[in-house]
């Protein structure tokens, strides 16, 4: 397949917009997500991957992005991560290059999405678990269940319906953390009666402005106090047409 887009002019947009959001990536993590890009890009032709293209926006708006996650968790104690709605693999595989050390799940339901995960994660030799499942699923299966120190989401589903997908996934004492746009206000306040049926309380906002002034956004984390009650996840579907 040709090579697209310029490798070099990607990590030096990287580097750049990292640095200004206050991350600094090491050559070899520079190396990995500018490979982790080009499959992107590569694949992003014959399936629809993402609609941003452009290196610059590309570096900002799905690496930095995805690594802001860093800036305010501390990963040090989050070694299982689950990347729920993971579509070509943000915010969960930039993470994973950002600190190899860390054991990745990424839950797709979309066949040719998780195909391409597979793919990607083998290409740069990472080890990194693809359930080609739907969360609500994976969140009644005894393997996944409550086994999770955090459980992370972009652009999945409004914030009731996410918590329902994500929190079952979380041990008590881990973390869920909805990453959202720049005004998360009054989806969290629909949120709260989702959060305690759950076993979620709500622990900190962070709004942080994208590097490039590219847009602002806010990083929702909860905490998971108490077990979720065996009735959720509801079936396939029902969380989102019918949040809690
Ligand atoms: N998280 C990625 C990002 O920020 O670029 C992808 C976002 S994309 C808009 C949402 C993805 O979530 C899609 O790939 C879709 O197939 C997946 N998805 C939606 N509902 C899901 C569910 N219930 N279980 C698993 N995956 C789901």
């Amino acid at each position: 397949m040709a090579e697209v887009g310029s490798n070099l002019d990607f990590r030096a947009e990287l580097a750049s917009a990292a640095a200004e959001a206050g991350l600094m990536l090491r050559q070899d993590q520079l190396e990995r997500m500018s490979r982790f890009q080009q499959l992107v890009l590569g694949w992003n032709q014959r399936i629809n991957l993402t609609r941003i293209v452009d290196d610059r926006e590309m570096a900002v708006k799905h690496f930095v992005d995805s690594l802001m996650l860093v800036r305010y968790i501390p990963m040090s104690r989050t070694t299982r991560i689950v990347d729920v709605g993971s579509g070509a693999g943000f915010p969960g595989i930039p993470l994973k290059l950002w600190d190899d050390s860390l054991s990745l799940t990424l839950v797709e339901s979309t066949r040719k999405k998780a195909d391409f995960l597979r793919i990607a994660c083998k290409e740069l030799q990472i080890e990194v678990n693809v359930v080609n499942e739907r969360a609500e699923e994976v969140g009644v299966d005894p393997q996944h269940r409550e086994s999770y120190d955090l459980a992370v989401a972009r652009a999945v589903a409004d914030f009731p319906a996410l918590c329902e997908l994500c929190l079952p996934l979380v041990r008590v004492g881990g973390w869920f953390a909805a990453m959202k746009g720049p005004d998360a206000s009054a989806e969290i306040d629909t949120g709260r009666r989702a959060l305690n049926l759950l076993g979620g309380r709500l622990s900190e906002l962070h709004t942080y402005e994208l590097p490039h002034e590219m847009g602002s956004r806010t990083l929702v984390l909860v905490a998971k106090a108490s077990p979720t009650p065996s009735a959720y996840p509801r079936r396939p579907g029902v969380p989102t047409k019918n949040p809690l």
